[in-house]
């Protein structure tokens, strides 16, 4: 199969059209929302669903994320429409939070991995918003990244894992936050995050009162990895996540501790003949430390590094190392996106972690 790729900045309104028939056609288009670049089929048509499976090489028990471009699309989708369900909607939708409710029979269990509930969310990208309400169906689509690689922040990604296995990718260009959405489970008692990202516990508390975090997120963040005994919340989480082909280790502490560590690890792995990259801040200046230095912007600011995360780990494969060490960023303190951030960074450390004052214990 050729994929078409189309450059949004370039084409004329006709690119929706010509997406939204191969959507309507059964086919699979790659498109960018705020979040990440999700990969999309008609999530009423369970053939459609097999192929994003397909061409991700994704678990077809791991469920999709179903998108539509306005509220009113909700209702089909699932059998009752919580009060929650409608505050949230209307606080953060369009936006970067899904919301699991009880899935309708409309929807096909190759959407939703066969689970009784289901994901549902309504991005704030033009592209996509136009895209599904071109096709006039609600959208199934997860990361559009080859199961096991980072999600994809840029069409360039896209093309990269899916090249040749799906009809079309809109380009859009790099998208705004960088990280997945926000996930919250309303079908419990008490409203339930299951995955971090920008929209945090503290501005769904605003909205919802008393919410909690899936203790599993917790532990990933202290460190600690699925021990895969505990049947996970979210069906994801029990899947390995993506990790650097070569080794990496998260190290925490104040920014000079840090960066003192960092300089002793390459220069004991340069030592032992092993190419090591280091992920820092700007300005750390650690050019001539390591065999491959990747800047992510400071500490400071969550949303540079939220957009660059996945990008760089990308160019930590394709650079061919043995062994990686990362700036923690301060992000083990924070609460709001970092959260989120040190979320995906830890599942890429696969929980392991230094510290920079000396104390390696955790
Ligand atoms: P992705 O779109 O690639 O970020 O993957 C979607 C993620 O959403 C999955 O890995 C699940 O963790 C989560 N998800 C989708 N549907 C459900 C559901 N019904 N219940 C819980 N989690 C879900
Ligand atoms: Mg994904």
């Amino acid at each position: 199969m050729k994929t078409q790729i189309i450059k949004l900045s370039e084409a004329g309104e006709t690119a929706y059209a010509q997406a939204a028939d191969i959507l309507k056609n059964g086919g699979l288009v790659a498109f960018p929302t705020e979040t990440v670049y999700g990969l999309g089929g008609n999530a009423l048509d369970p053939e459609a669903s097999k192929k994003i499976y397909g061409a991700k090489g994704r678990p077809s028990d791991n469920p999709l994320i179903v998108h539509v471009a306005d509220i009113s699309s909700v209702e089909p989708l699932v059998t009752e429409l919580p009060r929650e369900a409608g505050l949230l909607m209307k606080a953060f939708w369009p936006g970067p939070l899904t919301i699991i409710l009880n899935v309708s029979p409309l929807v096909p269990k190759e959407t939703t991995g066969g689970l009784s509930t289901v994901a549902i969310r309504m991005p704030s990208h033009p592209a996509a918003l136009a895209l599904i309400r071109a096709a006039g169906l609600p959208i199934a689509a997860p990361s559009a990244n080859a199961s096991g690689r980072p999600s994809p922040t840029r069409a360039e990604h896209v093309a990269e894992d899916l090249s040749g296995r799906i009809d079309m990718i809109l380009d859009g260009g790099a998208v705004g936050i960088g990280v997945e959405s926000t996930i919250v489970d309303l079908t419990g008692e008490i409203p339930l995050i299951l995955r971090p990202g920008y929209i945090t516990k503290a501005m769904l508390e605003q909205v919802l009162g008393t919410v909690k975090i899936d203790p599993a997120i917790a532990r990933i963040n202290e460190g600690e990895m699925i021990s895969g005994n505990e049947p996970p919340k979210a069906p994801g989480m029990k899947y390995r996540h993506y990790a650097p082909r070569a080794p990496l280790t998260l190290v925490q502490g104040t920014k000079d501790a840090v960066r003192e560590k960092l300089v002793s690890l390459a220069k004991e792995a340069r030592e032992q003949g092993l190419k090591v990259g280091l992920i820092c801040e700007d300005g750390t200046e650690l050019e001539d430390r390591a065999d491959a230095v990747y800047y992510v912007g400071n500490r400071q600011n969550r949303l540079e590094l939220a957009q660059r995360i996945y990008d760089v780990l990308r160019q930590c494969d394709a650079d061919g190392l043995d062994v990686i060490y990362a700036d923690d960023f301060g992000l083990e303190m924070d609460k709001d996106l970092g959260y989120a951030v040190q979320n995906r960074l830890m599942k890429a450390a696969g929980g392991r972690v230094l510290r920079g004052d000396g104390d390696d214990g955790t």
